[in-house]
């Protein structure tokens, strides 16, 4: 179906211009061509903004849309549905969105996960390396990758569709307790059916990294002004990353929430990707309130891009307030 539909989009993509062309001031297009609109394309999706000295650039990797049954699982879709529209957004379904941090300290260019990867023909997401390009950055020089857990939103960017590192010249971190887990065969074996592609997944990324993948425990500095911090409950091992120089603070939160439009406003919503709902939601409350109290800056995976912003606590939830978008910062 989404197949389809992107088939559809891109056959009106490369009809549109001789449209625009052939047809006089009001003309109606034809009722087939009508139903499918062209996607309206964006100019590449980075965002740059400074933390002390350092310089945060967020790589947008693309989105997809997801239906909204299920996706919530301890509450009543309507439910969901009115949370959605209190932050107009449709609530047929859910648009889920990906941004990938990359901080420049001055000494290492850091990225903080790495997004879908390479990706089919047509295909709304996989762009955090076209993005990085148009950023003026060369994955080649990339030092260190930094990732928070290992679904394969945040880990299949590492390799190209060959297999071969993405980036061929950095060293990979990743949380102690998130790689014992999906290293660990016992767990494999336990884990349910549909759960299985996901071991063998992240051992296909890691693969072409060996020798140059170092686990950190909580609190353990990737590079100066980088460290991990443990948020377990989205996943076993998954971790935020606080980046800080100076007294300028930044919480990338990757998972803790997906869209804060649901689980931050709704700390209590349990998404079906957190393998532990409970964990989960008390890991939100705790980092979310740190986040508030401290007034650091927040950027979150699944946020709306620029993906970066603050978080401000509200009644029993928190509001994400995106950054100023500044043509020079
Ligand atoms: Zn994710």
């Amino acid at each position: 179906m989404e197949r389809r539909r992107l088939m559809m989009g891109a056959a009106a993509a490369l009809a549109a211009p001789a449209l625009l062309r052939a047809a006089p001031a009001g003309a109606q297009a034809p009722a087939s061509q009508a139903q499918a609109p062209a996607p309206l394309a964006q100019p590449p999706g980075f965002f740059r903004t400074r933390l002390g000295g350092f310089t945060i650039t967020q790589l947008h990797d693309g989105s997809r849309t997801v239906p909204l049954q299920g996706f919530v699982r301890n509450a009543p879709i309507e439910e969901v549905q009115r949370t959605l529209a209190e932050s107009f957004l449709p609530t047929d379904a859910l648009r889920i969105t990906f941004t990938a941090p990359l901080v420049e300290t001055g000494r290492h260019l850091v990225l903080l996960d790495t997004g879908n990867g390479a990706q089919p023909a047509g295909s709304p997401v996989g762009r955090v390396a076209e993005n990085l390009r148009a950023a003026g950055l060369d994955p080649a020089r990339i030092t260190h990758v930094v990732i928070s857990h290992f679904h394969g939103d945040h880990i299949n960017g590492l390799t190209l569709a060959d297999g071969t590192a993405a980036y061929p010249n950095a060293e990979i971190l990743v949380p102690e307790a998130e790689w014992r887990f999906w290293t660990d065969e016992a767990a494999a074996s336990r884990a349910p059916e549909a759960m299985r592609p996901a071991f063998a997944n992240a051992a296909a990324r890691f693969r072409p990294y060996q020798g140059r993948v170092r686990q950190l425990g909580d609190g353990a500095e990737a590079v100066p002004g980088i460290r991990l911090s443990s948020a377990f409950g989205h996943t076993p091992g998954h971790s935020v990353i606080h980046v800080a120089d100076g007294a300028e603070q930044l919480m990338y939160v990757a998972d803790v929430t997906n869209r804060p439009e649901l689980a931050a406003r709704r700390p209590d919503f349990h998404i079906m990707f957190d393998m532990d709902g409970a964990a989960a939601e008390a890991t939100r409350r705790r980092v979310f309130d740190r986040i508030a109290a401290e007034r650091m800056r927040v950027a979150g995976f699944h946020f709306p891009f620029p993906a970066i912003g603050h978080m401000a606590k509200e009644g029993d939830g928190y509001r994400f307030v995106p950054t100023d978008w500044a043509a020079s910062a």
